[in-house]
């Protein structure tokens, strides 16, 4: 059936654009954070309107079909862009039918078990798109940059997350990521617009710059990260997201692109149900 929609069979789409090959080697230093792929700001506003035009359909016929799990993961530095981008595709969602879950520093009883178990807790069910802003890939980010676990320990989890996530595709999941990359220009543009914007500032903390002192080390962590986990059951999308309009409009067409492929259909009439007149 013919949907009003961008997506392009021939590899041209975003989404085939953007994807990282697994296997394939990732070297963050040369990727334009800039790059618009030919996209013009002045028609980005309606581009994001037509996407979220088609993600609420999508999500609306994902919901009543109850069918299929979604799963997006939202990864990037501090102030790439993690919480915007949520808030630019939630709008099209119906919200009981989509759980956010931010995932912060973890808490005595998360650190008591394995590094999955809080994460496999917050899954989506059937008809849900569940969004994580952050998720199980702390545990090879922040883990190595900080060394909060040994060395041994974190190499074994590129392995891990891989098996983990194809487990769960083989179960009916479908995993969408996406890596926001801002340069570090940006990331200091933004951290001073936090400082300086009293409505903003709530977001900063000085614990942000000594992050930012380990730039390399998370560039490196982030390259890794992207190179070993990207899978043909669960493919990064690496988002150049200094421009906060083609960050938007690339997740929502990317987002609805992967969502059209489960093709989601309204379930059919229950038995007797049509043509029922209701007085
Ligand atoms: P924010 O996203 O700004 O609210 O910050 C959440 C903080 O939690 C970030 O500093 C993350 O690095 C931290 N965090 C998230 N997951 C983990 C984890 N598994 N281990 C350690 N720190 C984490
Ligand atoms: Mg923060």
């Amino acid at each position: 059936m013919a949907r009003s929609g961008s997506k392009k069979a021939d590899g041209s789409s975003l989404r085939a654009l953007l994807r990282v090959a697994p296997g394939s080697k990732v070297d963050l230093r040369s990727f334009d954070c800039g790059a618009t792929f030919g996209r013009e700001k002045a028609k980005a506003v309606d581009e994001i309107a037509a996407g979220q035009t088609r993600l609420a359909d999508l999500h609306d016929r994902l919901w009543a079909e109850a069918k299929h799990a979604v799963l997006v993961i939202v990864q990037g530095i501090d102030a790439a862009g993690k919480d915007g981008t949520i808030h630019s595709i939630m709008g099209a969602f119906n919200p009981q039918g989509t759980p956010v879950t931010s995932f912060k520093v973890p808490s005595s009883l998360e650190l008591a078990h394995d590094y999955l178990w809080r994460v496999h807790a917050r899954l989506p069910a059937k008809g849900e798109i569940g969004i994580f802003n952050r998720s199980h890939y702390e545990d090879v980010l922040v883990v190595r940059v900080h060394g909060l676990v040994p060395s041994e320990r974190w190499k074994l989890r590129y392995r891990q997350i891989n098996d983990w996530e194809r487990m769960l595709t083989e179960e009916g999941l479908t995993i969408v990521k996406f890596f926001l990359a801002i340069d570090r220009d940006e990331q200091c543009a933004r951290f001073q617009e936090r400082v300086d914007d009293p409505k903003k500032r709530w977001k900063f903390s000085l614990a942000d710059l000594e992050e930012r002192k380990r730039w390399d080390e998370y560039r490196v962590a982030f390259e890794d990260c992207l190179a070993k986990t990207s899978t043909g059951w669960a493919p990064w999308h690496l988002i150049p997201a200094n421009r906060n309009w083609f960050r938007n409009l690339a997740v929502s067409e990317i987002l609805a692109d992967a969502l059209e492929d489960l093709d989601p259909q309204y379930p059919p009439a229950a038995e007797g149900v049509e043509g029922t007149i209701v007085e």
